[in-house]
């Protein structure tokens, strides 16, 4: 097959992180790798009578063709979500996605060149990388601090460059669990009104803040961002819905981009999905899930300040699935991954967020998908790790 491939395929690899979940298969193995919801979070049985309400009352139009959009309806109901937390948007800004990560396949699609520029976080989302990798633009990263990423580095990277877009996770970033304050919202887009860039600004977390307050998305102070949502946290993310919100020029675009990539999403769980948000109150739902997670999360948090070294840093999200460990300088995390594997437990490394090529010392742990048995032993264990680690060292 030589020479047979595109050149887009030279740059990009297979997900590091499916790598490692082959090796995390063994049932012997606690994992904290993944980025999974947990099942229990899953509203089966409403989910259920959706179906099957929507089948016998719909059944020949809603497996039939649908519009690029995607429901009227559910785009509605997005939009007066919205609306209901301060956010005025209309349906007509919003097009139902194949999760988010199809909002990240699009907006690429419609605004990179090979070449062009673009910035992210760093580290930033493994699979956005990916993603944007096909399209072989060249990465610059800003570094992300602990209420969001350095504005003084930010400025000065737009002063020297084109960049064409800034790829954020504004709230519980995957991997960090970090979030942007009020302020620096502001502030980022006060520096972006006056420059030819993109703000996209990727939440798929942000209804799962389980401490503090809600803070605005960029968006609401910067109308030419373009926000991704998704139902994968809140709903299911074996459905794949998500969404994005464009203002109409941006729109008209990713329209022509989504109809050439699967003329729409799937119509199907479209119409499940909006049966269940109308029959079933959400909120509640969403009430449970944040509680289970709070929970998981005060309970990693609380083995990690025991078990492990003092010298070892970790943040402490106030919503999300992931948090975010700093072995001290000199240690890495790759090591850490070998030893942890021989006392049945596993991570990220935290590398393969990074596009320079840095952050050989940090590493992801996923908290929502552990019970609470599995998080104390696990993190016990991952501390044993990490003292050996060092005393090899
Ligand atoms: N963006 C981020 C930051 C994510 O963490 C994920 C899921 N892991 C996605 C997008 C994709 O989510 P989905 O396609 O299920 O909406």
């Amino acid at each position: 097959m030589d020479n047979l491939f595109a050149d887009r395929m030279n740059n990009v690899h297979k997900s590091f992180i499916r790598e490692i979940l082959k090796v995390t298969e063994d049932p012997e193995i606690i994992s904290f790798a993944g980025g999974l919801p947990n099942p229990k979070s899953f509203p089966v049985e409403e989910i259920e009578k959706a179906v099957s309400k929507v089948l016998a009352r719909n059944g020949d139009e809603i497996l039939q063709y649908s519009t690029t959009e995607g429901y009227l309806p559910l785009r509605e109901y997005i939009a007066e979500r919205y609306s209901k937390k301060g956010l005025s948007v209309d349906a007509d800004e919003i097009l139902i996605t194949n999760g988010s990560q199809q909002a990240i396949d699009l907006v690429s699609k419609v605004f990179l060149n090979k070449g062009d520029k673009i910035l992210v976080e760093n580290p930033t989302y493994l699979a956005a990388i990916q993603s944007f990798g096909l399209f072989e633009p060249e990465f610059k990263s800003v570094p992300l601090l602990e209420d969001g990423v350095d504005i003084n580095a930010f400025q000065r990277i737009l002063d020297e460059n084109e960049i064409k877009l800034f790829y954020s996770v504004t709230n519980f970033q995957n991997p960090t669990g970090i979030t942007y304050s009020k302020e620096k919202r502001q502030k980022l887009a006060e520096i972006l009104k006056d420059e030819n860039t993109v703000f996209v600004e990727d939440n798929p977390y942000g209804e799962i803040r389980f401490m503090g307050e809600d803070i605005p998305p960029v968006k609401s102070y910067l109308d030419t961002t373009v926000l991704f949502g998704s139902f994968s946290k809140i709903v299911s993310p074996g459905m794949r819905l998500g969404w994005i919100v464009a203002n109409e020029e941006i729109m008209e675009k990713i329209i022509i981009a989504k109809q050439a990539s699967d003329l729409h999403s799937n119509y199907f769980t479209q119409r499940v999905v909006y049966q269940y948000l109308i029959d079933n109150n959400v909120d509640e739902h969403i009430e449970k899930i944040k509680k289970m997670y709070r929970g998981q999360r005060n309970l990693m948090v609380s083995i990690i300040e025991e078990y492990f070294p003092e010298d070892v840093k970790y943040t402490k999200p106030e919503g999300g699935m992931f948090l975010w460990v700093t072995l001290p300088e000199g240690l890495s995390s790759m090591d850490l991954f070998d030893l942890a594997i021989k006392e049945n437990v596993a991570f990220v490394p935290g590398k393969a967020f990074f596009t320079d090529g840095s952050g050989y010392n940090t590493l992801r742990l996923n908290f929502s998908n552990s019970d609470e048995e599995k998080i104390e032993e696990g993190i016990k264990r991952l501390g044993n790790a990490i003292y050996e680690l060092m005393e090899n060292k």
